[in-house]
């Protein structure tokens, strides 16, 4: 280790929303500015860990474990790294998190992929495609499920309890290991809150990743997973063999942060930022009425920062947003960019209202319904 007094940082406050300063005392500003553990700051893992004992009270909780993450980006390629072989079977969603899908690609496991309805993954395709993979003859073990259970991305749909349920029978039935990508867990409009896998994990077979990039701050990198500490060691050596530990002064700020709000504190700040994204939320699907009724479907997302269109006489949306729709200031993505084969036509898109103003959502509808009109008459 260097020596931390020769760093050229001597001491370090942040002021926050409204004011508050959270200054760091010395000893925490050295141990942020330092190499840490490979599996997280410990008294930041054991804080994390007393949230998800609260939120998720997991059965298996003695069990389990907990390590920190540069966000799920990282925690779950990694898990993907430990747990395929090639032509190991992955199941997914379909359109799937597109960044998810690149994870795949270099791995080149074999991917079953499940059509969704509105609430997700559909359990009759996900038993049947399984039925099939495996009496294909092929060697590869089917090893793992990936979803987005919480205001999904691109989606922007809820998985409700019952297909939670049934999802998780599966999994124990086909013994897999079920990746559980929650990063819009607490982006939820109704106050409600779904039980997540974990929580009702009663064989150590999920592996939950949770996110401070949508509720602190993507730029701070920070995730962690919980699961199996079995699973979670893999992640952990491979941590200390990639990048040695995830970002001490970030893990450091949110430590302090959460502390200096306590559970009442986070509880509150979390309903004042769903606030803002309901209303947003709220403008977009204005904006949709107002100008897309008759030329799109939508469903109205109970969280999250999505929306995801059909547009309903068109067979493919990418040339008309991609070579169109981009030069006229409209950026919605594709919703090729999603699907397993994304060489097929997909008449959807994704629309983020997440940092636009109701104004420029409103004009930027407008926008859009003329240009599928003329895509239409083209
Ligand atoms: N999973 C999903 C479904 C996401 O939408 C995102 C953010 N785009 C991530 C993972 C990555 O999250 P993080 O910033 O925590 O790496």
């Amino acid at each position: 280790m260097p020596n931390p007094e020769k760093f050229p940082f001597r001491e370090m406050t942040v002021t926050l929303e409204g004011g508050k300063k959270l200054t760091l005392s010395k000893e925490t500003l050295s141990a942020g500015l330092q190499y840490g553990p490979s599996h997280g700051y410990l008294p930041f893992r054991n804080q994390l860990k007393r949230m998800v004992e609260q939120w998720h009270a997991p059965p298996r909780w003695a069990e389990s474990d907990l390590i920190v993450t540069v966000g799920n980006q990282d925690g779950i390629s990694k898990a993907l790294d430990m747990l395929l072989d090639p032509e190991d079977f992955i199941v997914v969603p379909d359109p799937c998190y597109s960044d998810f899908l690149c994870m795949l690609s270099s791995l080149a496991p074999q991917i079953v992929a499940v059509s969704v309805d509105d609430q997700g993954m559909r359990p009759d395709i996900l038993q049947s495609a399984l039925e099939k993979a495996i009496s294909s003859g092929s060697t590869g073990i089917p090893k793992a499920l990936y979803l987005v259970p919480n205001s999904c991305n691109p989606t922007g749909t809820n998985m409700g309890e019952e297909r939670r349920q049934e999802i998780y029978a599966i999994a124990q039935q086909y013994d897999l290991i079920i990746l559980e990508d929650d990063p819009y867990c607490f982006l939820q409009f109704n106050d409600k809150y779904l039980p997540s896998f974990l929580s009702m994990d009663v064989d150590g077979r999920v592996l939950r990743f949770d996110s401070f990039s949508k509720v602190v701050s993507s730029g701070l990198r920070i995730g962690f997973v919980t699961g199996p500490p079995p699973l979670l060691q893999g992640i952990t050596l491979h941590m200390q063999a990639s990048c040695i530990c995830p970002p001490m002064l970030s893990q450091v700020l949110i430590h302090e942060l959460l502390t200096s709000w306590g559970d009442e504190g986070f509880k509150k700040h979390i309903s004042d930022i769903c606030q803002f994204y309901k209303e947003q939320r709220d403008a977009m699907i204005q904006a949709l009425k107002t100008h897309l009724t008759g030329i799109c479907e939508w469903i109205v997302p109970e969280g999250g920062i999505f929306v995801w269109l059909k547009v309903l006489h068109l067979s493919d949306t990418s040339a008309m947003l991609l070579e169109r729709g981009a030069k006229g200031d409209i950026v919605l993505v594709p919703g090729r960019e999603f699907m397993v084969d994304s060489t097929k036509p997909s008449p959807y898109m994704r629309a983020a209202y997440s940092c636009v103003t109701p104004e420029e959502m409103m004009k930027g509808m407008e926008n859009l319904a003329k240009l599928i009109q003329k895509e239409i008459e083209l």
